[in-house]
């Protein structure tokens, strides 16, 4: 490793860590940061602006402009940090005893530190491949900057065929998660008098058939086998309700009702079906039936987000590339969503590997050790030779 790589990263992981990205908010100053120091390496950034203006992911490229090779992926935003809940200042970086505190230490500024420090080691071999940088706005919110930036990506001529998403594995190597998908599906009916339901639209009576058909369909889905979703606990596609609201008071109909709904797919086909069964079920019996009295009533379905799964696959040269470097030999899957399904479906090959736990993400007093730092250089590093 590069002599200074660990003192480089520190000194970038507090500078990134002093930029409040929360999800709600801008991600700008970062990114302007983040393309500087890219493109001082004499990197090609180009900057991907969300539709509202006030986000946006960067994407950098050192090395030929040619197909192929590997892009490392981190988001940029981070959870909020409640201050009082915190040692210190959850956005200033605090050193103590070989750890590193603040918000998005762990997830994910410590792998996105450790990147850019690598950029100007990888900038100074005469690569015969690319290596990307991808950095990402609102992952914690429903992964939006990443799809986005896939989406550009084509317009640029730019085809990476690898991503290491550095999400906190404690550099275990991750070759699968479920996908996480959340609606929220409004009922509308007509309100009238407790006594006399049949001559309105109770929106509630309607939701409590729909999420009776889900629940149904639930049932229905731990029955499929799926050979490569043996290791997820349940080896099943999952779907739940936590959340409806409704109505005004006993006595009277409700007029609006809203369920709030997940599902976890173990394959993209089972997220589908759950859909269509729904849908089909939606317009073909329940609108049908509170139309014949009022005919204005609905029922819409809002996606709150649906992020991809990460499929496990036979061939992932993603997995092995990452298994040489950390002298891994299993790999595992997770519970928590990320954004590799994303980079998969674009027909890349996909892992999950970076620096932290992920049992720091999201807490207070959130924190990465310097030794996992250290390990994640150790990887970045060992890049260089496949790149070369
Ligand atoms: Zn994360």
């Amino acid at each position: 490793m590069p002599h200074s790589a660990i003192d480089d990263t520190k000194q970038i992981l507090a500078d990134l860590i002093a930029f409040p990205t929360v999800s709600a908010d801008s991600n700008r100053d970062l990114i302007d940061y983040t393309k500087s120091l890219l493109e001082k390496t004499g990197a090609r950034t180009k900057v991907i602006v969300s539709p509202c203006g006030k986000k946006a992911n960067l994407f950098a490229t050192l090395g030929p402009d040619i197909d192929g090779d590997i892009v490392l992926s981190g988001h940029s935003d981070v959870v909020p940090a409640e201050a009082s809940d915190w040692t210190s200042d959850p956005f200033e970086l605090r050193e103590d005893d070989g750890l590193l505190y603040g918000r998005g230490t762990c997830d994910m500024k410590g792998f996105i530190a450790a990147c850019l420090a690598m950029a100007s080691h990888y900038a100074s071999l005469d690569l015969k491949r690319p290596v990307h940088f991808a950095f990402t706005y609102d992952e914690e919110v429903g992964c939006f900057g990443a799809r986005h930036l896939l989406e550009e990506l084509p317009n640029f001529g730019i085809k990476p065929s690898v991503a290491i998403i550095g999400e906190p594995t404690e550099l275990r190597v991750i070759e699968g998660h479920k996908g996480c998908y959340e609606y929220t599906t409004h009922f509308c009916g007509t309100d009238g008098h407790g006594s006399e339901p049949d001559k309105g639209v109770n929106a509630i009576h309607f939701a409590a058939q729909y999420i009776t058909k889900l629940l149904d369909v639930g049932n229905e889905m731990k029955t499929r086998q799926h050979p490569s979703a043996n290791r997820f606990d349940p080896p099943w596609t999952t779907v739940q309700v936590g959340r409806i609201e409704g109505g005004l008071a006993r006595n009277v109909l409700a007029r609006n009702c809203a369920v709030e709904w997940e599902m976890r797919p173990v394959d993209p086909k089972d997220g589908e079906d759950v859909k269509s069964v729904l849908s089909h079920y939606c317009d073909h019996t329940l609108l049908p039936e509170m139309q014949k009295v009022y005919p204005d009533a609905s029922i819409t379905t809002e996606v709150v987000g649906e992020v991809a799964g990460l499929q496990v696959v036979d061939e992932n040269e993603a997995r092995d590339i990452v298994c040489a470097l950390t002298g891994h030999e299993h790999c595992e899957v997770v519970a928590f969503g990320t954004e590799a399904g994303l980079f998969q479906e674009c027909g890349m090959s996909v892992v999950v590997c970076g620096p932290g736990s992920i049992a720091q993400a999201h807490q207070p007093d959130e924190f990465i050790s310097i030794d996992q730092l250290s390990k994640c250089l150790d990887m970045l590093e060992g890049l260089s030779e496949r790149l070369t």
